[in-house]
């Protein structure tokens, strides 16, 4: 069974529809191959009676405009007549093995057409008529080429020029048609051409008058629901380049999902808040007989496409089926205290604009009656403000109306669903959507039906806003734009732990994660759209000079709803970046220290830049590596616990030399093993110093309310002062200078049955310390294994027994997976699915 059929005959017994119509967009009719492709598809469907109406091949009505332009501008516009000329007739030769009729009807029409541009050239100031007439040739040219194709394949076609019949005339709401005398026209044109198929000119029309007109641009959708009207079809199938009517429009949002089924309310409002996949005009004919429009792909003919009826979805995702967004609009604001409570305001705006032939897109008004804002389009914006300081001089004069102002490049952001009737919380999501998305809203409207809710915002943000509501609403997953910095052994582990996980982040959490920059300390890679986290083939690719500030500019041009930097590196200079990003709205995720331990007032930059923008900051990998260390606290905390101390061993290295040491082997030679085995950092001095604990520790105190600093800490270095400012190679010589000292350290320990660990510890006054100490040989501490760290929490909950985090906290493995928890946590905030 052909396609066609399949598609729309899906239950077996279903009767043969008695009448079908069909429209084809201009897409569909690009070249020769295309229209023979659409004639494949019209002679396989089975209905009795079949109309097919046509726009006019791609690209031509712009290019019937831009001639027509040309002309009464007096600039050339033969050349082009003639490539559009040439370009049908080429198609005739292509698609026709008898070309000979459709060429000479070509002729005919360019003909007719040259004469009209030769005359607007002349007069420069064509009537509307004229215009009309050039406008819509594309679609008797285009209809002619099919007609004949179909025809030659067999088909028993007739061919009707709209203009013949359907009769119009101009309102402010569109054109609307006379039904009466239109019926009659065709009638008595079916009494000499009664075959049961159809071929239509979309687009084109007759006025009152009886002169050529057309309905406007993409007005052939129109065409076709008034045709299917008059033919009383059973169905209208409208054929173009997507599967359907999608969540929001493709070329902004890739991941637009197509829609099942919409209601006609549904349709009107997103046609006619600009989604240009339907014509706004074209569901009053459908509504008024209950006929159902499959909106359908050519390229997919297997695909049903989404059906649009009185019904509409029977099983809705979620309340918002679809969102548009309309551009070149223009903000007008009528401001003043003179306004409150003053009946017949709202009115006084609206007669003005009306007078002014002025459209208004969108209008909100406060409760309060401060101010009244219209969106209007950018071309009639002056017209606009002009008009109201008019209206309202006597008000202006009288200082009860402080202004009228203006701001241009508005766009509109409409959301739309009939379930958001009586649904909370949908404006609530949208806009917090746009504020995580840093979206500043200028105007907000809601109409009474509850089925839109529409935003004005500045058109620089309107792609960004428009992406970050979709994926609000599920229609697309949570898109975050990430920038590395420091592919080392965590960035790296990282990179590959993401890139692993991404295909599961995407499906079943609906996080979507674009690498757009990789940043080393001498190279930097940005990546234009950042598809997946494929870093492997970004670092073949030649990098940039190492920039953050063009680090920062890339990740904030990003049209992606949300932005993180991922700093895997050690740097100071990095971390003092933070407060910059976090102002930005950038979101940060560390583990890094240099930050949480840094200078205070840093530390309370990053807070307030943080608090400001709302973006947040994450380092739990920071303390105890993948251990849930910070959460932990910060749970205990959130929840109204109060802290009495931490303790705990937080070096991986220090808590492995001391597991292992019983005096059967010297201490320097432990510290030699370990250096081997990758366990100390390059100079173990950075470990036995004790100031990487000490910062660790600082990180908790402040996590934990406690303004100090790493100064504050008192910290035992296990470096004999003799090594402490020697190079490395002189200390890794003179190790043994450790011995004595740790040998004594032993043995004292050991007369009180106790072992010797490296412990810090947090006291509720905030007096912090890291230093070797005696624990009897029951205590926790003395009981782990290789490398692990141990954190205990005693609170006034857990004062008895203290709540003990345990495990292992080194390596390039569990830090990056420290650090891709705190980024799932973010995407959950920011509304992924966890
Ligand atoms: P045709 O020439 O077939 O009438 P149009 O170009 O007028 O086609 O309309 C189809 C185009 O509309 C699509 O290719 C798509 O880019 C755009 N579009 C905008 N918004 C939507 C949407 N919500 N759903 C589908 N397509 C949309
Ligand atoms: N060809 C006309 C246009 O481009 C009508 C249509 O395609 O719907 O506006
Ligand atoms: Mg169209």
């Amino acid at each position: 069974m052909h396609a066609l059929a399949q598609a729309d005959d899906s239950e077996p017994s279903k009767p043969t529809v008695r009448c079908r119509a069909h429209k084809f967009g201009g897409s569909s009719l690009a070249d020769a191959a295309r229209i023979r492709h659409v004639a494949d598809l019209l002679l396989a469907d089975d209905a009795s009676t079949q109309i097919a109406i046509t726009s006019a091949m791609q690209g031509t009505t712009n290019a019937l405009v831009a001639l027509g332009e040309a002309a009464t501008s007096g600039s050339k516009w033969k050349p082009a007549l003639e490539a559009l000329h040439q370009r049908h007739n080429d198609t005739a030769h292509a698609l026709l093995q008898r070309p000979a009729a459709a060429v000479a009807r070509i002729n005919t029409l360019c003909g007719e057409l040259a004469e009209l541009l030769q005359a607007s050239s002349l007069l420069r100031q064509p009537g509307r008529t004229a215009l009309e007439r050039i406008h819509g040739m594309g679609e008797v040219l285009s209809t002619t080429l099919l007609h004949a194709h179909l025809v030659e394949r067999g088909g028993d076609y007739a061919l009707l020029d709209a203009r013949d019949v359907l009769v119009v005339r101009h309102t402010d709401l569109g054109a609307v048609v006379d039904w009466e005398q239109s019926a009659a026209k065709l009638a008595e044109w079916r009494t000499q051409h009664p075959q049961a198929r159809v071929n239509i000119t979309g687009f084109v029309a007759r006025d009152e008058h009886g002169l050529p007109t057309t309905l406007g641009r993409n007005g052939s959708d129109y065409s076709a629901a008034i045709f299917a009207s008059l033919f009383a079809a059973d169905e209208l199938h409208i054929w173009s380049d997507v599967d359907g009517v999608l969540s929001a429009d493709p070329r902004l949002v890739p991941e637009a999902v197509p829609l099942t089924a919409m209601s006609y309310r549904e349709a009107c409002e997103l046609a006619y808040f600009g989604a240009k996949v339907i014509h706004p005009q074209t569901m009053t004919p459908a509504i008024a007989r209950g006929l159902p429009i499959l909106m359908r792909n050519t390229f997919r003919p297997e695909f049903a496409g989404t059906r649009i009826d009185a019904v509409g979805d029977r099983n809705p995702a979620g309340p918002v089926k679809g969102l548009t967004l309309g551009g070149d609009l223009a903000l007008v604001c009528l401001e003043g205290a003179g306004l409150i409570g003053v009946p017949g305001t709202a009115e006084r705006v609206f007669a003005a604009l009306h007078a002014a032939h002025i459209s208004v897109v969108m209008i909100s008004q406060g409760s309060s009656e401060h101010s009244i804002c219209c969106v209007v389009h950018q071309r009639e914006a002056d017209a606009a403000r002009d008009a109201l300081q008019d209206a309202f001089t006597r008000e202006l004069a009288g200082a009860q109306v402080q202004g009228v102002t203006l701001q241009t490049g508005i766009s509109v952001l409409a959301a739309v669903g009939d379930g958001m009737a009586g649904t909370p919380g949908v404006a609530a999501r949208m806009f917090d959507a746009l504020a995580r998305a840093r979206v500043n809203i200028r105007a907000i409207a809601q109409g009474a039906s509850e089925r839109n809710i529409s935003v004005a915002i500045d058109s620089a943000d309107a792609a960004r806003a428009l992406r970050a509501v979709h994926a609000a609403f599920w229609l697309s997953p949570q898109t975050i734009a990430l920038a590395v910095i420091g592919p080392g052994k965590v960035g790296s582990a990282l990179l590959d732990q993401l890139q692993t996980a991404l295909p599961r982040l995407r499906t079943q959490h609906t996080i979507d994660l674009r690498l757009r920059a990789l940043a080393s300390r001498s190279n930097l890679w940005l990546c234009e759209h950042g598809d997946a986290v494929d870093w492997h083939t970004r670092l073949q690719q030649p990098p940039s000079e190492a920039s953050l500030d063009l680090l920062t500019k890339h990740l904030l041009d990003t049209h992606l709803p949300h932005a993180v930097v991922i700093d895997c590196s050690a740097s100071d200079s990095v971390a003092a970046r933070y407060p910059e990003w976090l102002a930005a709205g950038i979101h940060v995720i560390t583990p890094n220290k240099q930050a949480g331990a840094g200078p205070l007032q840093r530390y309370q930059a990053i807070r307030s830049a943080q608090a400001h923008s709302g973006a947040r900051f994450r380092y739990e990998a920071t303390v105890g590596a993948g251990l849930p260390v910070i959460s932990t606290l910060r749970d205990l905390l959130d929840t109204g616990d109060d802290l009495l101390s931490i303790e705990g061993i937080f070096s991986g290295t220090l808590a492995w030399l001391f597991n292992k040491y019983d005096g059967s082997k010297p201490f320097s030679e432990l510290v030699l093993e370990a250096h081997t085995l990758g366990y100390t950092e390059p100079d173990p001095r950075d470990d036995l110093s004790g100031a990487d604990v000490a910062r660790k520790l600082v990180i908790l105190a402040r996590e934990s309310g406690m303004h100090i600093s790493l100064s504050d800490v008192e910290v035992q270095s296990l470096v004999p002062a003799s090594l402490r400012s020697a190079d490395r190679d002189a200390f890794m010589d003179g190790l043994a200078a450790l011995d004595a000292p740790m040998q004594a350290a032993l043995e004292a320990a050991r007369s009180k049955a106790c072992v010797l660990r490296y412990v810090a510890k947090l006291e509720q006054d905030g007096k912090a310390s890291v230093a070797l100490r005696e624990l009897p040989a029951s205590h926790a501490f003395a009981h782990l294994r290789l490398t692990d760290n141990c954190v205990s929490f005693t609170t006034r909950r857990y004062c008895d027994n203290p709540l003990v985090v345990q495990g292992p906290g080194a390596g390039p493995e569990v830090t990056a997976a420290g650090v891709f928890s705190d980024l799932l946590r973010l995407a959950a905030a920011l509304g992924a699915k966890l």
